[in-house]
């Protein structure tokens, strides 16, 4: 791509070409994953990486911040307008460093967080015990219901007045159905408890439309930029107005320093996009690839976790086929296949086995493919299962796949 890179330091271009080459010729079902657009990769890649703005547009603590005001400033409009939030900070570095900004601005250490466990798709962030959220807090954590699995919200109710936390965190990393932020505001405001919304997963299907948004029910909203958004790598913030200060100086100088200032023009560039009607089609088309996959699935005896999706990613249960995710990962990525292991809710398999896969669409879909494809994918994915180590059935779905990523290409602006 850059031929001054070539040059310069030909060991990091061969990784970043083959990484290229390695996006274009897979099939790339990992559900936190997008391909961002080029102009998002430019900003990312420009001269404002030089830049050292500490503190906020307009009131920072070096000289010559003059234009990087404006881009943070486009930033800060654009997703104002996307969400409809009454402010935000978009400097945080990524989805956990959101997270811990709020955690910062509302928590003092050792109060109490209620939110979902990790085993049924809860994330990191929210709790995990070498987390600095588990180490810092005091952790209760509720599940999906055992037979619906879906969320169980009489049972988050009852450990709320039980355990009387200070937050309750809604919102998840593997977690296929739309949540009921009301329900969670009510419950919250039973107990005295802030309500903080992680959208990091969803983000893209909100802006768009085709997810209800949380910014009317929670005190705090976080997100990653980099997953169905389709933006560069990088997190923010989203809060109402009487959290505000607290809130940016928690970002900073609570838990950053200088902000990535390449990375918040990045973020204005993939806001933009994502107020046009082109981005509510593809979050569209995003959400009915899933549903057509797990359908797909269905039909050919898969079991679909709570049944199906509201969303951009499933959940497979592969008991019944008699392999585990970490065999299924392992045997998909051989025929070009990306996807997670995943633990399935009240997986009987430690998670670095466990029992199921998670597939996203967001990443396809940004290739252009739609539901003909998304077929097609359920069908390799079944062969291969099906196949285990046959190398013919191998052999034909790494053929299938170089069809289908050469019928979508990646990035063909960009050239070979
Ligand atoms: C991905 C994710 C994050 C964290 O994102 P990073 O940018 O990887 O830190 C936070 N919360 C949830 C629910 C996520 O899925």
């Amino acid at each position: 791509m850059d031929d001054h890179l070539r040059t310069i330091d030909p060991e990091v271009f061969q990784s970043i070409e083959q990484e290229l080459q390695r996006q274009r010729q897979h099939i790339e079902l990992i559900a936190s994953e997008n391909f961002t657009s080029l102009p998002v990769m430019a900003a990312q890649g420009s001269c404002l990486t030089n830049k050292y703005a500490e503190g906020y547009p307009h009131a920072r603590w070096y000289g010559g911040c003059r234009y990087v005001d404006d881009a943070e400033d486009l930033a800060r409009t654009r997703v104002r307008e996307l969400f409809g939030a009454e402010h935000v900070n978009v400097q945080p570095h990524s989805g956990t460093q959101a997270n811990m900004a709020v955690m910062m601005a509302a928590l003092k250490p050792n109060d109490t967080i209620l939110a979902l466990d990790l085993a049924c798709g809860g994330h990191l962030s929210h709790g995990h015990r070498l987390n600095f959220s588990g180490r810092f807090y005091r952790v209760v954590s509720y599940g999906v219901h055992k037979e619906h699995e879906r969320l169980d919200y009489d049972e988050i109710e009852r450990l709320a007045r039980e355990h009387r936390p200070k937050m309750i965190i809604a919102g998840a990393s593997a977690y296929p159905r739309i949540i009921e932020f009301g329900r969670f505001r009510e419950i919250a405001d039973q107990v005295d408890a802030v309500l903080l919304v992680d959208m990091a997963h969803f983000a893209g299907l909100v802006a768009a439309g085709v997810h209800p948004n949380p910014c009317q029910y929670a005190d705090f909203v976080t997100s990653t930029t980099h997953k169905t958004l389709r933006g560069p790598r990088g997190g923010f913030i989203l809060c109402r107005q009487k959290y505000a200060r607290k809130i940016d100086s928690a970002v900073f100088p609570g838990i950053q320093g200088g902000p990535l200032m390449h990375v918040i023009a990045a973020k204005a560039v993939a806001f933009n996009q994502a107020l046009t009607p082109e981005f509510a089609g593809y979050q569209r088309q995003v959400v009915a690839n899933a549903q057509r996959i797990a359908a797909r699935l269905q039909e050919k005896g898969y079991r679909i976790v709570s049944g199906g999706t509201d969303t951009h990613l499933l959940l497979v249960d592969l008991r019944a086929k008699n392999i585990t995710g970490k065999e299924a990962t392992a045997l998909l990525e051989q025929a070009g296949i990306t996807v997670n292991k995943n633990l399935i809710p009240y997986d009987p398999q430690p998670p670095a086995v466990a029992s199921g896969i998670r597939i996203g669409t967001p990443a396809v879909t940004t290739r252009g493919m739609s539901e003909p494809e998304m077929d097609e994918i359920a069908d390799c994915i079944d062969a291969l299962l099906l196949g285990g180590d046959d190398e013919s059935a191998r052999a034909d779905v790494r053929r299938r796949v170089g069809r289908l990523t050469d019928d979508f290409p990646l990035y063909p602006e960009a050239g070979a």
